[in-house]
């Protein structure tokens, strides 16, 4: 998509700072790094979302790759890893990226438990009943 982003960067068309690459993933420095090496894993196909990613298998090893090459440079004590979907979510920019945030003890940072404290009116007892 010629006004995605992410899909501009995939055809060099706007620079970025390389961690790592193969056949179908790229992972580049965020731009507006939350932490030290934050680091973005695109699809080089554009999807917006995880479903609509058609092939998906090489997915985990790129994040695993990039994160062993954050880990050998930068050598962080833990990592959060994940990815806002949807604009409910948090999605800012329609291309799926997966977040990769090197974490250090003590850095002032959360967990995942931090981004959402509203578990809703129905108990866990009600949920699992609808599924
Ligand atoms: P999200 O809210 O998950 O869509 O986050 C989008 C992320 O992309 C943000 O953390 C931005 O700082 C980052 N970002 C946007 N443009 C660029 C860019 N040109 N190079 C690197 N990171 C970018
Ligand atoms: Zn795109």
């Amino acid at each position: 998509m010629t006004d995605c982003i992410f899909c501009r960067i995939i055809q060099r068309g706007i620079p970025c700072h390389k961690i790592y690459e193969d056949r179908e993933y790229l992972a580049f420095l965020d731009i507006h790094p939350h932490a030290q090496g934050h680091t973005v894993v695109i699809p080089k196909k554009h999807a917006e979302t995880l479903s609509e990613l058609k092939d998906r298998q090489g997915l985990g090893d790129a994040i695993q790759n990039t994160m062993a090459r954050i880990q050998d440079v930068l050598h962080p004590e833990g990592f959060n890893v994940g990815w806002n979907e949807q604009e409910a979510g948090g999605q800012a920019v329609p291309h799926l990226h997966v977040h990769i945030m090197p974490r250090w003890k003590n850095d002032g940072g959360g967990s995942m438990h931090s981004i959402i404290k509203n578990p809703g009116s129905m108990s866990v007892e009600e949920v699992a009943r609808l599924f």
